[in-house]
């Protein structure tokens, strides 16, 4: 038996790219799913899917930007499964933009989603995981969250956020038990170019994206970290294309 079968695994931005691929993946191992975001009928067809192929998924509408939403889907896994394991805090957008632009609804949402999703995604989960003393907890950050590039001043804030955030809960939390891993992919295919509104930007990151992998990769470097024995913490994985540089 694989150590991620029967483990009750939360991700969150379930619906498209990263989340997704993940929740198929973990699914596949054995894990019980509960997927959350903002579109019902996408999440409504991978539980469907996960379904069809022997696992085990629910889901919940969640708006990660709400943290009465994210506490609720916290206790709909619990209330379901009787506890969370892994909490995924995968939802996420890049409307790249350079800050002269001053896209300044664009920058608070990349705040709102990106570090203040997370934040309330470990406040919903971390009560439970001490009373258990046992718990991982899992954020995507990026590459942008180890450098910085033109037009990606505010999301690499986000992503390095990310990492701070996860460093400082694994300082906190390691002495309980629970388990930080931050993921930093570098360019995965995915809806998320999508939410870039300059068009000339989008075009290069188009082009840029030509050397994409799969969102498969991510999603298995997620399950290389969960299934390890609970005294082993993979903390942080980058996983480029090969190509990129
Ligand atoms: P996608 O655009 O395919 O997925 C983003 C997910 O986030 C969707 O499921 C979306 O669901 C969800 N989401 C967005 N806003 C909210 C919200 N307010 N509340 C709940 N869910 C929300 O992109 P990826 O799969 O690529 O992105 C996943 C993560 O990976 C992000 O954090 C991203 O920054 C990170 N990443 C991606 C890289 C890439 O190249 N693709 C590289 C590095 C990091 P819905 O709209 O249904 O709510």
């Amino acid at each position: 038996m694989s150590n991620i079968q029967d483990k009750v695994v939360v991700i969150t931005g379930a619906s498209s790219g990263i989340g997704e691929a993940t929740a198929k993946e973990l699914a596949a191992k054995g894990a019980k799913l509960v997927l959350a975001a903002r579109r019902e009928n996408r999440l409504h067809k991978i539980q469907s899917e996960i379904e069809s192929k022997g696992g085990t998924a629910i889901y919940k509408v969640t708006d990660v930007t709400s943290q009465e939403q994210v506490k609720a889907l916290a206790a709909f896994a619990i209330t379901t499964y009787g506890k969370i394991d892994v909490m995924i805090n995968n939802a996420g957008l890049m409307p790249l933009s350079p800050l002269y632009e001053r896209k300044i609804k664009e920058w608070d949402t990349m705040i709102d989603v990106n570090i203040k999703g997370v934040l309330y995604g470990i406040a919903a989960v971390l009560p439970s995981m001490r009373e258990r003393k046992e718990g991982h907890i899992i954020n995507i950050s990026s590459v942008a969250g180890h450098l910085i590039g033109p037009a990606g001043s505010v999301y690499s804030a986000t992503k390095f956020a990310v990492r701070a955030i996860t460093e400082g809960l694994r300082k906190e939390e390691c002495i309980n038990n629970i388990r930080t891993t931050i993921i930093s992919p570098g360019a995965v295919a995915s809806e998320l170019p999508e939410t870039i509104s300059g068009l000339e930007l989008k075009t290069a990151i188009d082009e840029f994206y030509m050397i994409a992998i799969d969102a498969d990769s991510i999603a298995r470097a997620i399950a290389y970290a969960i299934e390890q024995p609970s005294d082993v913490a993979i903390n942080e994985m980058i996983i480029r294309p090969t190509r990129q540089e």
